[in-house]
């Protein structure tokens, strides 16, 4: 195995509101085609993220909820480690429960009076326009294990600064994804992709590694892999502290999927 793909999913992978990954669809068979392992990293439940995996056809490891599961499904973990699995996936958590999360946001909210709203209190329909999500997706999305998206309705500034420090002393962590905050445990996609890298051992270790992400909380998983990757539309809040943070990272000012797919062949071009 010489190389690697770990990729976001969200405004990455997917475009933004449309959720379509065709145009990668080249680098992605071109990947397929050399064996290359693609692995999502992503702020997506269990059930979107293997939804995806089906559509493109790999059965590849995966992270899901910023770093709250890693999931290695059978086919793989049997020829990786040559042993018998019994279940569907491989499982390691470092996550902590979402109805623990929820709890702690509502009483937040409650001490605060600074009206919160998380995916779960989403109806499927609701979530799904506000999302972009078909509705199948979005029943999906709503499964939260480790990982709660939210909205501070009226929030100022002041008040997520103020909900920030109550999270620190909980020992809970709040990012900002493309289109939500997300409040889960500490812990990041960088600290998943490490775990998965030390149970996988030396086959994934010695392997060149290549990130793509679009937004902070991208950040570590980015500083972690050999060759980052930042795919940015235009418009993009985050790009300019991304670059700062990345400076040898390579931007591609496309829209994620495109940007995907020329970043892919421009690295296998070069390699
Ligand atoms: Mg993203």
């Amino acid at each position: 195995m010489e190389l690697i793909v770990i990729t976001d999913l969200d405004n990455t992978l997917l475009s933004k509101y449309k959720y379509d990954f065709t145009p990668a669809l080249p680098a992605i068979e071109e990947l397929k085609r050399r064996g290359v392992p693609i692995i999502f990293c992503t702020s997506k439940t269990l059930g979107e993220t293997v939804s995806f995996q089906e559509k493109i056809g790999i059965k590849d490891p995966f992270i899901v909820e910023n770093g709250g599961g890693i999931y290695i499904p059978r086919v793989f973990y049997e020829n990786f480690k040559g042993e018998k699995l019994d279940s569907e996936f491989f499982e390691i958590d470092l996550g902590v429960p979402a109805q623990i999360l929820y709890d702690f946001l509502y009483s937040f909210s409650k001490k605060y009076e600074v009206p919160i709203k998380t995916f779960l209190d989403f109806q499927p329909e609701e979530l799904a326009k506000e999302t972009g999500l078909p509705l199948e997706l979005a029943i999906l999305a709503r499964e939260r294990e480790f990982d709660l998206p939210f909205i501070l309705l009226k929030g100022s500034l002041g008040e997520k600064k103020k909900l920030q420090r109550m999270a620190r002393k909980e020992k809970y962590l709040i990012q900002e994804g493309g289109r939500f905050l997300h409040i889960s445990g500490r812990h990041t996609k960088a600290d998943a992709i490490r775990e998965m890298f030390d149970f996988m051992g030396d086959k994934f270790n010695k392997a060149k590694k290549i990130g793509l992400g679009d937004s902070l909380n991208d950040l570590e998983m980015l500083s972690f892999v050999d060759i980052p990757i930042v795919v940015s539309g235009t418009g993009n809040p985050y790009l300019n502290k991304l670059k700062k943070a990345l400076p040898h990272a390579k931007i591609y000012m496309n829209e994620g999927p495109i940007a995907w797919n020329q970043a892919i062949f421009d690295l296998l071009e070069s390699i």
